[in-house]
């Protein structure tokens, strides 16, 4: 007979305790805990079941009741199944007399079983488990000994319910939690967490030198292998590529899947940045056999884009700009990797918005062109003017031409705004030819060899020198070209040059000496004035070999018959040399910088008596620096004392 306290006792214990979190092992083991304390019996043991499953949670007393209750398990039977699968409680008073379960009783009476009284722990119609009492004397359990055992047995299948309902809740929502952070085909991180551990790896990386590296790949023509197979072959890739990028990874690395094709490597102890070009090599080689799938062998390569982490930079722009390097790395050809860093990246993103503002550039009146003079060296009278090229962004302000003129070719544009400078050019020159009837005035515009070598080029000409607002005499236009012109295709730049000769065009070769430079095409450039560049010019007062080269080429030039311009003519010195050797003409800063047209209308405003139009002693840098604003109606009111009067 239990003493009734006691089992209130354990009642109300069970009632505190239990409703709270619980685990479930910890109810069945202070289930058999206490039982053994209230009742006579030498052992208690429980086994929950799960259908067609192993028992997922035992608990004994002793040893010898867990050997009962595992051996139960082991054979398959025994009271416990018996009253789990009946739902009735079960009593062997003595073992020895028991024949129901042949496998079970000879060895639980081997191990000193005598009798046993099991209980199912009842959930309505089915059971949990059940609940077995031991002891090692025959005899049966009184009446209410087996009340209080079925009463402890319900109890603690209602707080086994409560239990296992948390248990569930919390295996999903740990379930979810983890789905919510991991790609479901890979189970690697996903953007989500891979940016998590990234500013994990930032905020670490402030303690230290180390800043983390982030390498993209992204599989190169994935899409073809979803196409030419399927969907479920493209999966099997993604999985495979997982392992294989997943068994590159050191301790401290992280793995994650962006989406798609697209894979992020994070690492974070490189002792060197110079490191993760190994990396890098490493995943191509990694990739580099072909992968085994169930339709066959797929060969597969990634372009990889690397960024180093820069101090202060996010997460999210370190992984842009390791997208943005992906996206070189791909421009490249497949299977390469490109590191960039933060100023590269900057300067990329500036080239990418001014490529992208050119296009309006001309409608938003952004573009204008300058002027600046070339002089006869002989008197510095103007002779004509080249027409640069000058683009003021309304973010990035002036853009240089050598910028600006390779950003037009990459955009698709340099037919266009080379159409544009060249009917700028010839509108001016119409303007200035109400003036300078007595000394005309040529115009020289630059012509990159894309624009030189686009299939109409030489109509647009011919259609601009047509025009009725642009049209001029087409021996006032010279273009000029610079040697690379011949790098690709000699033959064909050599017609289209002819095409242009034949429409009365001077052509001018420009930058000479620092290109492709041979001798080889220079018969055959039907050239009619070439330019010295300002390097060579530049060079001058460093005496005998620059002089000799500068004079070398204006006798070559001579011999075919082509004038000469020496370009980037800065000083006195300078200018004096050329005059000695007989160049013909001069361009620099020493003369007359890049002006605006409206400079140019009053510059031609004003020719001598002879008609000649000269430039003002002061023209320089500097000098203009200084008038500022003022500038035209100082030049204006100033401009006969300016005059330099002719060199004697
Ligand atoms: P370029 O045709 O050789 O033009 C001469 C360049 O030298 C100009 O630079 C001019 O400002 C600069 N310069 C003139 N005198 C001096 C001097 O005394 N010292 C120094 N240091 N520089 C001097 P800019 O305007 O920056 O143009 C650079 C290049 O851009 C041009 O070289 C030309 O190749 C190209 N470019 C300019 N406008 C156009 C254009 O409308 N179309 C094309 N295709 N190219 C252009
Ligand atoms: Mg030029
Ligand atoms: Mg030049």
């Amino acid at each position: 007979m239990p003493n009734e306290e006691k089992l209130s006792g354990v009642l109300s214990e069970f009632a505190r305790t239990m409703v709270t979190d619980f685990p479930i092992q910890r109810i069945l083991d202070r289930l058999v805990e206490r039982i053994v304390e209230i009742l006579p019996i030498t052992g208690a043991g429980v086994t929950l079941i799960t259908p067609s499953a192993e028992p997922h949670y035992i608990a004994a007393s002793d040893d010898s009741a867990l050997l009962y209750e595992q051996l139960q398990a082991e054979v398959g039977e025994g009271p416990c199944l018996l009253a789990y699968d009946s739902g009735e409680a079960v009593c062997v008073a003595d073992l020895s007399e028991e024949g129901r379960f042949p496998a079970f009783t000879p060895r639980a009476l081997d191990a000193g079983l005598r009798a046993v009284f099991t209980f199912p722990l009842r959930n309505g119609s089915s059971r949990l488990g059940a609940l077995d009492l031991y002891r090692e004397e025959p005899g049966p359990l009184e009446k209410d000994a087996m009340e209080a055992a079925q009463t402890l047995a319900d109890v603690a299948a209602a707080y086994l319910l409560n239990a296992q309902a948390r248990a569930e809740l919390s295996e999903t929502s740990a379930r979810s939690h983890f789905s919510s952070l991991h790609d479901a085909l890979t189970g690697l991180p996903n953007r989500v967490l891979l940016v998590e551990l990234l500013e994990f790896a930032l905020m670490r990386a402030t303690k230290s030198d180390v800043l983390p590296a982030v390498l993209f790949a992204d599989l190169d023509q994935f899409k073809s292998i979803n196409d030419t197979y399927s969907h479920r072959i493209g999966d099997e890739l993604l999985i495979a590529v997982a392992k294989r990028l997943g068994n590159l990874l050191r301790s401290s690395d992280v793995l994650g899947r962006l989406s798609g094709d697209e894979f992020v490597m994070v690492c974070e102890d490189l002792d060197d940045p110079s490191q993760v070009d190994v990396i890098a090599q490493r995943i191509s080689s990694a990739l580099g056999s072909p992968f085994e799938l169930s339709c066959g062998l797929v060969d597969m390569t990634a372009s990889v884009g690397i960024a180093v982490a820069d101090h202060g930079e996010s997460a999210e722009e370190i992984l842009h700009r390791a997208d943005m390097a992906m996206y070189q790395a791909k421009s490249k050809g497949r299977g390469r990797h490109q590191i960039i860093d933060v100023h590269e990246q900057a300067e990329s993103e500036r080239r990418t918005t001014l490529k992208f503002d050119l296009h309006t550039a001309v409608r938003n009146q952004e573009l204008h062109v300058d002027y600046q003079p070339i002089v006869k060296t002989s008197d510095r009278r103007i002779i004509g003017f080249e027409a640069l090229l000058r683009w003021t962004h309304p973010i990035y302000g002036p853009i240089s031409p050598s910028v600006l003129i390779p950003l037009a070719e990459e955009a698709g544009l340099i037919g266009a705004v080379g159409a544009w400078v060249l009917a700028q050019a010839c509108i001016d020159r119409r303007r200035w030819s109400a003036v300078d009837a007595a000394a005309p005035l040529g115009v020289s515009v630059n012509v990159s060899p894309h624009q030189l070598m686009e299939p109409d080029f030489v109509d647009s000409v011919k259609a601009t020198l047509g025009c009725s607002t642009s049209g001029i005499d087409p021996a006032l236009l010279t273009l000029e070209v610079t040697e690379s012109v011949m790098i690709h295709d000699s033959a064909r730049a050599l017609l289209v040059l002819d095409d242009l000769k034949q429409l009365g065009v001077n052509l001018s070769l420009d930058d000479f000496g620092t290109g492709y430079s041979s001798l080889n095409y220079l018969d055959r450039f039907p050239a009619d004035v070439l330019k010295i560049d300002q390097t060579f010019i530049g060079r001058l007062d460093q005496g005998h070999p620059s002089q000799a080269i500068v004079a070398s080429i204006i006798s070559l030039s001579r011999t075919l018959g082509m004038k000469v311009v020496a370009e980037g003519v800065e000083t006195l010195e300078e200018h004096q040399f050329l005059s000695e050797i007989d160049c013909d003409a001069c361009q620099g800063f020493y003369f007359a910088q890049p002006m605006p047209s409206n400079e140019i209308d009053l510059l031609i405003e004003r020719p001598d008596a002879s008609g000649a139009v000269l430039l003002p002693v002061s023209f320089t840098p500097s000098h203009r620096d200084q008038l500022g604003s003022t500038i035209k109606s100082a030049f204006c009111a100033s401009l006969d004392t300016l005059i330099r009067p002719i060199e004697s």
